[in-house]
């Protein structure tokens, strides 16, 4: 008997192929929509993405609301995946929609402020301690545009990142560690510069080498999530960020934390919840309620560097925003979302779900003596194939299946039930009941028992 990740290989596969035969069964309609796309969109998908789920061809979402939605062959779904954090506080919050509507009347984009960016950000200020913010349209064009102020600001060429980080699109990340030596990601399609001559990087909770990689005094930033979130999720050990920080500080980089997903901490994210004090600080995704926007802060200190360092360059483009930033719609829903979807008691009721979530999946992971573990940053809550869990990227991109994934995906989600692609990361939201996710544990107990 093969066995992978302590399961009976041969059984997984044989579920695998039940599992995809009962998908192809059950959707018709997905898959005339899917052979319709084949004409003209690119992979037959809106963003060639979307072909690596673990279905056989795309599902076609009808309508989502809170934490279900509707396909296209009319089968509900518990949805923990929640557009991988864009719709982490539910599809279409009442308080969003609202604002949507009204704001509908009155102007979608402008190029001009309105009054919602004015309260936005006295509250982005009040929840994540930095005083000054910008904005984007999404957490990719935010980290692109705080790199590029950061370089700015410093004089300094060289980004340093953490081994296995996601960011989004910015060409400056695609670095990977090959053997200790960085190298530039060879999946990365029409890159044509070598991005390590600008980029450093080096491992999650390894403090050595972060002082050997920031002690030239080089290094414009650190962008870093506080925990790692998309390689598998690996939290800092005790100490970590107290002595990283102080690290930056020494050799004059600017520290630049993306708090993208570790927004699930709470409402001022990681970097609030744990004291950390970032110099320029990311969040985008779900921050106005699924609206495309991104907003990046600023220390008092960095924002009065940043407007030098505008005011001292030559006049003209300085290669920071797009036209649509900031624009009046999802201002306005920012602004609900803010003021009354994002707030400190949803955080607790998530936080009292994702509990529950967690015990209930080491519950059976004890029962059935699997290898496995569970790790969860406040509402976002992940089980990976390792009993122990990685500190490093190395040690967590060494644990990941993508084809285990597929499988448990694919028998979860042709239960109604659907998690987050690429690794196995659950998400609750204000709108998630206790017997959602109790279902959600009966249905992963259910994989488990037929495939140990
Ligand atoms: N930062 C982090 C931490 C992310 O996880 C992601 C996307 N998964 C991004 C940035 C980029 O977000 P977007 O694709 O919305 O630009």
């Amino acid at each position: 008997m093969a066995t992978r990740h302590g399961i009976n290989w041969d059984k997984a596969q044989a579920l695998q192929v039940a599992e995809r035969n009962a998908f192809i069964g059950r959707m018709p309609r997905s898959r005339e929509l899917s052979s319709q796309a084949a004409g003209h969109l690119l992979f037959g998908v809106p963003l060639h993405w979307m072909n690596d789920w673990s279905t056989p061809f795309s599902l076609y979402v009808a309508a989502a609301q809170g934490a279900r939605f509707t396909d296209a062959d009319g089968h509900d779904y518990v949805d923990f995946c929640l557009g991988d954090t864009g719709a982490m506080f539910g599809h279409s919050p009442r308080p969003v929609a609202d604002a949507i509507a009204r704001q509908a009347q009155r102007g979608y984009t402008a190029m001009l402020p309105s009054e919602d960016g004015v309260w936005v950000a006295q509250e982005l200020a009040r929840r994540f301690g930095l005083p000054y913010w910008q904005f984007a349209l999404s957490a990719s064009d935010a980290n692109r545009f705080a790199i590029r102020w950061a370089r700015a600001i410093t004089h300094r060429s060289q980004v340093l990142i953490f081994n296995g980080c996601y960011h989004g699109t910015v060409d400056d990340v695609f670095v990977d560690l090959v053997d200790g030596q960085p190298q530039t990601r060879d999946s990365l399609l029409g890159q044509v510069y070598d991005i390590t001559r600008h980029t450093r990087s080096v491992e999650f909770n390894d403090l050595a080498a972060l002082e050997a990689a920031l002690q030239d005094g080089e290094v414009a930033c650190l962008l870093a999530e506080p925990a790692m979130t998309n390689i598998g999720m690996v939290l800092p050990q005790p100490g970590f960020w107290q002595a990283a920080q102080a690290l930056c500080q020494r050799y004059g980089t600017l520290l630049l934390i993306d708090e993208t997903h570790t927004i699930s901490s709470g409402p001022g994210g990681y970097t609030r919840a744990h004291g950390l004090q970032p110099d320029l600080l990311v969040v985008g995704k779900p921050v106005a309620g699924g609206v495309p926007c991104a907003v990046y802060g600023f220390s008092a200190e960095t924002a009065r560097r940043a407007e030098e360092a505008k005011r001292n360059a030559p006049p003209g483009h300085s290669g920071i925003g797009t036209t649509l930033t900031a624009n009046l719609l999802a201002m306005a829903a920012m602004r609900a979302n803010l003021a009354e979807v994002m707030t400190d008691s949803a955080y607790q009721y998530m936080f009292g779900l994702a509990e529950r979530l967690a015990a209930g999946l080491r519950g059976v992971i004890a029962q059935h003596e699997l290898p496995w573990c569970v790790t969860q940053i406040g509402a976002r809550t992940e089980f990976q194939f390792t009993a122990t869990p990685p500190v490093n990227g190395s040690e967590a991109d060494k644990i990941l299946d993508s084809e285990l994934e597929h499988i448990v995906h694919l028998f979860l989600l042709n239960r109604g039930l659907l998690i987050t692609p690429f690794h196995n990361m659950i998400l609750v939201c204000p709108d998630t009941t206790a017997a959602d996710v109790d279902r959600l544990v009966a249905a992963f107990g259910d994989f488990v028992q037929q495939v140990r």
